[in-house]
């Protein structure tokens, strides 16, 4: 009998009502758990909670807040290798990618740990005889965050911290491929004092995601995940009033000038095109060549070199540095387009199609990859979300920019180069909305915030930093007047008043 994974609703944890949905461990394939799926009620209930929960918590003061995101940041910290542990087994990325994500979720922790600065508002004295104006923040209510699988605690840590420190309620509907992490994060929440109800876990998938767009008690709702659900989240959700913020996939550059350091640009894109499996969203999974066909068969030839010394195999394992990707379906996905990139006339480079893993013969592994192709290529034109680099080719700087502008996606872009004039004149023309130089994965730390352009952003506000805290908090401005004693009267003019 494999474990429930349960819901944590106002606090307590349920598993009663809906289907069941199984979870796969992908170095094996074999069924580890299964977790509930919410139902109507158990959607309404949990928003009716959150809706108490709130009302109370956005009175606790700006101090007390605080407090328990230090005492969270404190948790995570504590119980890291247990959190990383239960991502890695669902999802199949090593244990210390896994712990790396949680790092990178702590940045956000740590910011909101400053929200007494945050929330500050403005003030002017005097704006008219007698009249002072000042603007401040209100929470928004309760949030909704639907996330991926690529990233079970960091996406999450994306949104929460921030949202909870602001005043609101959180709702989290993880990916339900690995949704362990969600609950373990329920826990170290409760753990650092939040009172019961501001931090809730539903499991479900599509028909959750739909039902969770459309509910009237829920306020913003921040989606991550793929461009297809992205836009019809944003579709769903703003048609029903709601503030949305839904960040898509990805299809993210890097341009090598001649200039560079190849070697260094080999390695760094190898970390970045394999690691976790090549499935990140700001994985570079293209790889922009100019210069000419020495050069660029020297890049190709020190990228499949190490490549093919990259340890693939489970997580379980202290030597390896790639495990497997999600699913059976991702897996037979990547491969067929892998097959029909060499049967429309690419250079499979580095083939990890045969791969085999030794005791895990029924384990999603596909081996690092890397395909010449052109830009007509299936390989080149989709998000595969694998391990497969696809290295195209242009003239000089300005077709390589034309190139990354002319894809439906813009997260993130990179350039190698060791000129500081073609790294300016690539920053300021590529439409992406994070861009590297001599950085492979250019994701902004905590302070800043994150989000892409067109197909990897429907909305307007990036996620965390300050963007993020503005997405879960509405403005609002006052302005008073005290009369006092012997001062003349206000005139009462039905002029507008100047
Ligand atoms: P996904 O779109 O399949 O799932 C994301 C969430 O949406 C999950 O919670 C899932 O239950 C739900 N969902 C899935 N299908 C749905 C449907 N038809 N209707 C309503 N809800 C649905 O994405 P994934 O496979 O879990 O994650 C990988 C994708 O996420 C990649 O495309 C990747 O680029 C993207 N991603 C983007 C970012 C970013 O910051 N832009 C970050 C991480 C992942």
């Amino acid at each position: 009998m494999s474990a429930t994974i349960e819901h944590v609703i106002a606090g307590r944890r349920s598993a009663d009502g809906g289907r069941r949905i199984p979870v796969t461990d992908p170095a094996t394939g074999a069924v580890i758990a299964e977790v509930a799926a919410a139902t109507a009620e158990q959607l309404d209930a949990t928003v009716a909670a959150a809706r108490t929960a709130q009302e109370k918590w956005a009175q606790t003061s700006l101090t007390a807040r605080a407090a328990v995101l230090f005492a969270l940041r404190d948790q995570l910290v504590a119980r890291r290798d247990e959190v990383a542990a239960v991502i890695s087994r669902e999802h199949g990325k090593t244990l210390p990618d896994a712990q790396g994500e949680i790092t990178r979720g702590l940045e956000i922790v740590e910011f909101a740990c400053g929200l007494p600065h945050l929330l500050k508002g403005e003030y002017a004295d005097q704006v008219s005889t007698g009249v002072d104006t000042y603007s401040y923040r209100e929470p928004v209510g309760v949030c909704a965050g639907i996330t991926p699988f690529n990233f079970p605690a960091m996406v999450p840590l994306w949104m929460a911290p921030l949202a909870i420190a602001a005043g609101n309620a959180f709702v989290l509907k993880p990916s339900e491929r690995d949704p362990g992490a969600a609950v373990v994060l329920a826990d170290l929440f409760a753990a650092a004092g939040l009172p019961d109800g501001v931090f809730s876990v539903l499991h479900g998938g599509a028909e959750l995601v739909d039902a969770i767009c459309t509910h009237p008690g829920i306020d913003t709702v921040s989606f991550v995940g793929s461009t297809p659900v992205a836009q019809h989240v944003h579709a769903l959700a703003s048609g029903a009033g709601k503030r949305v913020q839904a960040l898509g996939g990805a299809k993210n550059h890097a341009v090598v000038l001649p200039d560079a350091d190849l070697d260094e640009a080999a390695g760094h894109l190898v970390a970045a095109g394999y690691g976790s499996a090549g499935q990140r969203c700001m994985a570079i999974s293209a790889v922009v060549a100019v210069g000419d066909d020495d050069q660029v068969a020297r890049l190709v030839g020190a990228v499949a070199e190490k490549g093919r010394a990259v340890v693939v195999g489970p997580s379980s394992r202290s030597d390896v540095e790639m495990g497997p990707v999600i699913s059976a379906e991702s897996r037979s996905r990547i491969l067929q387009i892998i097959d029909e990139a060499e049967a429309g006339g690419a250079t499979v480079a580095l083939d990890g199609r045969e791969l085999r893993v030794d005791g895990h013969e029924d384990g999603y592994f596909v081996g690092p990859t890397l395909l010449e192709a052109t830009t007509e290529s299936r390989a080149y034109r989709e998000e595969i979300f694998g391990p497969v680099l696809t290295v195209v080719r242009a003239p000089d700087l300005a077709g390589a920019i034309d190139l990354v502008n002319a894809g439906p996606w813009g997260n993130g872009a990179a350039i190698f180069t060791s000129s500081g004039a073609a790294a300016r004149t690539f920053a300021r023309a590529v439409q992406a909305g994070m861009v590297g130089v001599n950085v492979p994965i250019p994701v902004p730390t905590g302070a800043f915030s994150f989000g892409g352009r067109k197909a990897s952003l429907f909305g307007d506000t990036h996620v965390y930093g300050v963007e993020g805290l503005h997405f879960y908090t509405r403005a609002k401005v006052m302005t008073s007047r005290w009369p006092e004693s012997g001062l003349a009267a206000a005139e009462h003019s039905l002029n507008f008043p100047t």
